[in-house]
């Protein structure tokens, strides 16, 4: 994010790496972790009318960095 908001960008949008991790913001400033695990598969925009905004990949099979 940090090479965007340097080339002018005036946000960065972070909406699936949240929806993955609720904490991602968290661990990601507490050099915990340094990107994201989602995979970006889209599975959890399919799934929302039926049981809310989250990750369904860990239902379905794990993800692996
Ligand atoms: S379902 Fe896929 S795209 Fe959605 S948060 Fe999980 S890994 Fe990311």
């Amino acid at each position: 994010m940090e090479p965007a908001m340097n080339d002018g960008f005036e946000f960065a949008e972070i909406g699936r790496a949240t929806v993955r991790d609720p904490d991602f913001v968290k661990r990601l400033q507490s050099g915990e972790i340094a990107e994201s695990d989602c995979d970006h598969c889209r599975r959890c925009i399919a799934a929302m009318d039926a049981g809310g905004a989250h990750c369904v990949c860990d239902e379905m099979e794990p993800i692996t960095k």
